[in-house]
């Protein structure tokens, strides 16, 4: 791909903007060489004022995602792209939620451009493991872990019952539960079905990927052995 449209791909502006970048020197090699529209250069050794250029195609990354952002991009209140740099909300392809988390749910949210890695995890066969904290308004009962392991709790206006979950007790009002599935507002409903509400939510894991040290609002790309833990 020619340079121009590579890095007018990765949202740094138009074709025109990044033509006149070139013209402006802006664009050097690692070593400082002016770099022209025309060279062939690989991807890792393209600066623009200096900075290495954004990951290119292909590019899955992990946010934490804290209480009060939204997944949705029309949303007029605070979104996740809020948190990642401004260009990459003007990247072609499309950098995507892999599913969603609610507004007052915090934790691991991948994000792709990548449509084929997109729908292995979102896909209803992946039954990749899903892993959530919950807060709950009430202790739990007693019988929560059974109800959910059941294979046969039916959520109020699904046509299936839910697939069989995990719950581990970790406090008296506090749970880990594991699904293999993503319905709406699952966490949630899972619990106002045995009489509870979640008053916190939070994801830990996908997969085997956790988000490790990773500070609440920070993001980072995603690199071949975390890829490896999302099968
Ligand atoms: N289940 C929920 O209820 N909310 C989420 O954000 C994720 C899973």
């Amino acid at each position: 791909m020619k340079l121009v449209k590579l890095i007018a791909n990765l949202g740094y502006g138009s074709r025109k903007d990044v033509a006149l970048m070139f013209r402006e020197g802006r664009i050097t090699d690692p070593q400082g060489e002016v770099l022209y529209a025309d060279d062939r250069v690989e991807h890792a050794s393209i600066r623009i004022d200096g900075e290495p250029l954004d990951p290119p195609p292909g590019l899955a990354l992990m946010l934490h995602k804290p209480v009060g952002y939204t997944c949705s991009t029309k949303d007029p209140g605070r979104i996740v792209y809020d948190l990642l740099p401004p260009r990459f909300r003007a990247r072609s392809p499309l950098l995507s939620t892999v599913g969603r988390l609610d507004r007052d749910t915090s934790g691991l949210l991948l994000m792709t451009d990548d449509g084929a890695l997109l729908h292995r995890i979102v896909s209803p066969k992946s039954h990749l493991p899903k892993v959530y904290e919950a807060e709950l308004a009430e202790d739990l009962r007693g019988d929560e872990a059974a109800t959910f392991a059941s294979g046969t709790l039916m959520l109020e206006s699904e046509t299936t019952p839910l697939r069989p979950a995990t719950l581990q007790v970790l406090a008296p009002n506090r749970a880990r539960l594991i699904l293999t599935e993503g319905r709406y507002h699952q966490v949630r409903r899972m619990f106002a079905a045995t009489g509870n509400r979640v008053e916190k939510l939070h994801r830990a894991a996908i997969g085997g990927l956790g988000l490790d040290e990773l500070a609440e609002g920070h993001w980072r790309a995603l690199n071949a052995a975390d890829l490896t833990r999302l099968w």
